[in-house]
């Protein structure tokens, strides 16, 4: 935890907050604050700034916070990806949120278990959850949104077109003779598959839509891996 995220609950007062639970152990154990200290702070879906520790306790951390810097810029991108196991969607879910993602999309396809579905990971509370602990690693605010669609088809047909408006998508497979492009200076849409792959069918409706197919090398990626690596060769997001 890099930045401690606030919500309103946390607040007691305007500019007060009691910090509990993860957010309480991280500040005492592994931060070691006592009155005085400031640690970097953000509101949830705004403004970052100081909290300075006014009592320490047990099980609680009051803080005096003052916020006013933005948090740091979006990246504009759109990312699709297959719904993964439940152990992954958690690490994919935090590292999406810390990479700056703000528009993930959690779609079905034919190598995604339907048992996968049923994951309490998916609940709003666990996805904001997850997310939240990217956004503190990264030191932003900015939650983003996750949208869950369990039927293949009338997702591509239907909604993806209105995400390939006036900038290109592609679809991460190994094994296609494009090279994901690099150095993006523009929103785009990108598809990543589930750990046994897009299939034939899937690749070309993504294609259908609009959507480039572009590989990373011979090296087949697991999931988690290829989402840092595509987004990290598509922007350079080290310069933002
Ligand atoms: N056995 C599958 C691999 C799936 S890896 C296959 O051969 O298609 C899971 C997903 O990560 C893939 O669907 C793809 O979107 C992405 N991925 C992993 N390694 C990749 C690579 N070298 N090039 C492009 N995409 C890759």
């Amino acid at each position: 935890m890099n930045l401690a995220v606030l919500t309103h609950n946390d607040f007691i007062s305007p500019g007060r907050v009691l910090l509990r639970a993860r957010r309480h152990q991280h500040l005492t154990k592994i931060l070691k604050v006592v009155p005085g200290v400031t640690v970097p702070v953000g509101q949830l879906n705004g403004l970052i700034g100081e909290g300075t520790v006014v009592r320490v306790d047990d099980t609680e951390v009051e803080l005096d916070v003052t916020l006013h810097t933005p948090p740091p810029a979006a990246l504009p991108l759109s990312l699709i990806l297959a719904m993964p196991q439940p152990k992954m969607l958690r690490r994919v879910l935090q590292t999406m949120a810390a990479l700056g993602v703000k528009d993930i999309w959690l779609i079905n396809a034919y190598k995604v278990e339907k048992s996968f579905w049923q994951t309490p990971w998916l609940q709003e509370a666990q996805l904001e959850e997850n997310l939240i602990l990217g956004l503190e690693q990264a030191k932003d605010t900015r939650l983003p949104v996750v949208h869950v669609r369990q039927r293949f088809k009338p997702f591509v047909e239907d909604e993806l077109p209105q995400l390939l408006q006036e900038r290109p998508g592609f679809v991460a497979h190994p094994g296609t003779s494009r090279p994901c492009p690099s150095h993006l200076n523009q929103p785009a849409t990108l598809c990543i598959g589930p750990e046994g792959g897009f299939i034939p069918y899937e690749v070309e409706k993504l294609e259908e839509a609009g959507c480039s197919a572009v590989h990373l090398g011979s090296r087949i990626l697991r999931v988690e891996t290829a989402v840092p690596v595509l987004i990290g060769r598509l922007y350079d997001s080290c310069l933002g």
